[in-house]
């Protein structure tokens, strides 16, 4: 049996709903029981019965709370309830007379997805929530040749996963009608907007009726989701399962001060002495993630590279082959950042602090999902120190110190968060990160040596560039 995913510590599971007690009609109740859940998560308990009444929903939760299947399985079910999916194509239109003809199958649900990954990773949940239905899908993304995904619309489908800007293509080739859309489904919103979809966004919503049902999903709510909520959805229903921008209690978060130029020694220092299993690691640029992945391998560290410039072949074999922990180290840019779900990932690096603190929510909760416990250690030099700033400020936190020895920055006194801010000990049981994190050692009196001064292994000091282009993602 699963541990249903993203709880607080200490929660009590009886406190969570059966999914018998939610409404979903019995082919799903067999799908999730042959999965082995046994509880549904938070998301799930609130976001199903309002989905199966038919109601606008804006849902902010994290990646990793089982929020897939809070949209997959009622959206199914509601399409298997009225005027099945079964009943809509397969069957003659009147039985025994000869030569009938087959309705076509209209695609009736939408889901819209920022990434590639995450849009396979959704269509997997339709095949194996949906498994005693006979609904069609099919997932239509960019970097790979269309005539698959073409012949799959031809043949007919209910439900269409889709990143935008494809869609829109195969929609302009005539390939799409989005006439008869029904359920309108928008994931991860917010990084959708962060990736410049608004304008694909809008052409979608303008394609598709306006008697529709509507869900947003997004892992932040910042302003402009609320003002697209507004115009898009109607009376939505708002279920909130962790406070905005909370990462997950049981990443044990560490930060350590380090001098841009020492980076890649500590990563080879902490990726070598650390008990860990798979690990990813994030960087700004892709020029960088590629750089990384050979200086590892040259000290005797299986990586690989993902990020936009990787055909989407290669993304997803890298992928494939990190679930399998051949490599264990994955080097990501932030195109990996969200969404993906891949068990028993122990170690988020942060090599680089991210541009915006949301995406650094993003990052960390690639660890720590369905139940299990994970680590988020981030390097930050002083040029980054405005950006961890922003971090504790979104999570309302700090995030514990823990030094690298001569190559600490300790932390000015200046930069100590504000006295309202809660430090990790001074939160709530129920807020408190799983672990200590280990080692954490108190900043010396000593005065930080200068980057120059400080002692380096040789190795890759003064190989090593950063770029600071944040569009190369
Ligand atoms: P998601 O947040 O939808 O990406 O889900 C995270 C992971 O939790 C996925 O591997 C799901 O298969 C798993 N999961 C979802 N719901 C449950 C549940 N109720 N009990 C146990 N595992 C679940």
């Amino acid at each position: 049996m699963y541990e249903p995913p993203g709880l607080p510590r200490n929660y009590e599971r009886t406190r969570l709903k059966k999914f018998s007690e939610l409404g979903l009609a019995e082919p799903f109740l067999r799908s999730i029981d042959a999965l082995g859940y046994e509880r549904a998560t938070p998301i799930q308990a609130q976001a199903i019965p309002v989905v199966l009444q038919g109601s606008d929903l804006v849902g902010c939760a994290q990646t990793g709370t089982g929020k897939t299947a809070a949209f997959t399985l009622p959206m199914l079910d509601r399409l298997l309830s009225s005027g099945s999916a079964d009943s809509q194509s397969e069957q003659p239109r009147s039985k025994g007379s000869k030569g009938a003809k087959r309705r076509p199958r209209t695609i009736r649900a939408l889901v819209l997805s920022p990434t590639r990954e995450l849009a396979a990773q959704i269509g997997d949940s339709l095949t194996k929530y949906g498994k005693h239905t006979h609904h069609r899908h099919c997932v239509v993304f960019g970097g790979v040749s269309q005539m698959r995904q073409v012949r799959s619309l031809q043949r007919g489908v209910d439900i269409v996963v889709a990143t935008p800007g494809r869609l829109l293509d195969l929609k302009g080739q005539g390939y799409i009608d989005l006439s008869t859309i029904e359920i309108l489904v928008l994931d991860e919103a917010d990084q959708m907007l962060d990736m410049g979809f608004l304008p694909a966004l809008k052409q979608i919503v303008a394609a598709v009726p306006r008697e529709r049902q509507t869900l947003m999903f997004s892992a932040t709510m910042p302003p402009e989701i609320r003002k697209l909520a507004s115009h898009w959805l109607t009376d939505p229903v708002n279920i909130e399962v962790a406070p905005v921008s909370t990462p997950a209690e049981r990443i044990a978060q560490t930060v350590h001060m380090v001098p841009k130029g020492q980076k890649i020694d500590l990563l080879l220092k902490f990726l070598k002495e650390t008990p860990r299993s798979r690990t990813l690691v994030f960087m700004r640029t892709k020029r960088d993630a590629d750089k990384i992945v050979k200086i590892l391998e040259r000290d005797g560290l299986r990586a690989a590279a993902i990020h936009g410039n990787k055909s989407q072949g290669a993304r997803t074999r890298t992928l494939e082959q990190f679930k399998g922990s051949r490599p264990p180290i994955l080097v990501a840019t932030d195109i990996a950042a969200r969404g993906l779900d891949i068990r028993d990932v122990s170690h988020i690096v942060n090599f680089d602090l991210p541009e915006t603190p949301e995406t650094y929510v993003h990052r960390i909760g690639r660890t720590a999902r369905a139940g299990a416990e994970g680590a988020a250690v981030s390097f930050c030099s002083n040029g980054e120190r405005k950006l961890l700033a922003a971090i504790e400020k979104l999570m309302k936190c700090r995030i514990a110190v823990e030094y690298s020895g001569d190559q600490g920055e300790p932390r000015p006194k200046r930069e100590q968060p504000r006295s309202d801010q809660p430090r990790n000990d001074q939160l709530r049981p129920e807020q408190q990160p799983a672990a200590k994190p280990a080692r954490s050692r108190r900043p010396s009196n000593r005065k930080p040596r200068r980057p120059d001064q400080a002692g380096s292994n040789g190795g890759s000091k003064g190989k090593w560039r950063r770029k600071k282009s944040a569009s190369a993602r």
